[in-house]
């Protein structure tokens, strides 16, 4: 819609600001087919802004790069990709995630058969749709994860990814499914509050990091009380907080002085690792990330998503690592789920979901995966 709002004035030059860093990889390739279609037939040029080197190689004939304010290389797209002067831009080459480069050693995973930490069984959920009739965002799905391990679940846009964290941790109620989590079982149609108290203490091991780093912080709170939230509700008393906080920021690679600091001081990547400072602090055994790089660039997102494999196996704790980004769960998930229209349409070890895709969902992520 936005694209036929400015297509409409027939421009001359389109501007276009990230026009596809918010969205999955499959709609990423269809917006930018769109944009080269849209060039060809007004005959407009275009000025393509983007953070995603990857993504503006689809596009551009010719990229610029700019650091802090400066032109620092120039060239023909093939030039600039494959002959990068500045080493600036050899790093954002680097960084842009591709099939085969893992972040994790693979070996250290998986090896013997763990215990199951988290069994979803046939969770089903549905929203009222605005003229009437439901919408099912999860239909019968079964997963699992075993203890330390860390497993992807994937799929595009609404196909029900966040859905299914949001009931895991409690946020929302389920219309069917049980969760049996850390050996205890929990009817997920039941709403949190009323879940048994053996539950819902279970439950406390698992925390979530979300898609917006600054908007998962109050304005209001300083990062080091925003932190302390992820103990607090567990009857921590407020003397004994602080010193947990400081170590949760050292070990997300914060200096301490950022307790002090508000949330929206800090940059986005700081601000995520803040999150997963209060996701941590109080030593969860499994951590559900939903998106937690998608708001971040490329750079900053190779970084948090090392962070996560190292805390992971620093602490032995599991991840629901859920993205609709195939290379970066490529890099980091021994397993992973296809998530389609509320279904899980294939799942299996990365490697095999990567190299020979079965479901048309699986195919269309792991084409769209930007290969430079
Ligand atoms: P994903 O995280 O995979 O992009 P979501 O789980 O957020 O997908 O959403 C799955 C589907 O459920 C979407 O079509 C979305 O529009 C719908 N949905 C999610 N939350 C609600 C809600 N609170 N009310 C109505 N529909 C919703
Ligand atoms: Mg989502």
């Amino acid at each position: 819609v936005v694209l036929a709002m400015s297509a409409a004035l027939n421009p001359a030059l389109f501007l276009a600001d990230e026009p596809t860093s918010a969205l999955d990889v499959a709609s990423q390739g269809q917006v930018s087919r769109l944009l080269l279609r849209m060039r060809a037939e007004h005959g407009c040029s275009m000025l393509v802004v983007s953070h995603n080197i990857g993504a503006i190689s689809l596009v551009a004939d010719r990229i610029g790069v700019m650091r802090a304010g400066e032109l620092v290389e120039i060239g023909e797209r093939d030039q600039v990709l494959h002959a990068p002067v500045h080493p600036y831009t050899k790093e954002l080459i680097a960084a842009v995630p591709r099939a085969g480069r893992n972040a994790v050693d693979e070996s250290g995973w998986g090896g013997g058969r763990l215990m199951a930490l988290l069994e979803v069984c046939n969770m089903s959920k549905s929203f009222r749709k605005r003229g009437g009739g439901l919408f099912r965002a999860l239909d019968g799905v079964n997963l699992s994860v075993e203890a330390g391990e860390i497993v992807g679940l994937v799929g595009s846009s609404g196909s029900g990814k966040s859905t299914m964290a949001n009931v895991l941790a409690g946020l929302e109620t389920a219309d069917a499914g049980t969760v049996r989590f850390q050996g205890v079982e929990g009817d997920a149609s039941v709403r949190l509050s009323w879940r048994s108290r053996e539950f819902r203490e279970a439950q406390l091991g698992m925390q979530m990091v979300f898609q917006h780093p600054t908007s998962s912080f109050s304005p209001r709170m300083k990062v080091g009380e925003g932190v302390a939230e992820g103990i607090a509700y567990r009857g921590v008393a407020r003397v004994e907080r602080m010193p947990l906080v400081l170590d949760a920021l050292e070990s997300v690679g914060l200096p301490r002085t950022y307790a002090g600091k508000y949330a929206w001081e800090l940059s986005g990547g700081e601000c995520q690792r803040a999150a997963i400072a209060r996701a941590i602090v109080g030593n969860p055994v499994l951590l559900l990330a939903d998106e937690p790089t998608s708001a971040l660039d490329v750079t900053i997102q190779a970084q948090i998503v090392r962070l996560l494999a190292e805390l992971c196996a620093e602490r032995s704790m599991a991840c629901l690592f859920i993205s609709h980004d195939l290379a970066l769960v490529r890099s980091l998930c021994t397993r992973v789920y296809v998530l389609d229209s509320g279904r899980v349409v294939e799942e299996g070890p990365t490697t095999h979901v990567f190299a020979s895709p079965q479901s048309d969902a699986a195919k269309l992520l792991v084409s769209s995966v930007i290969d430079i």
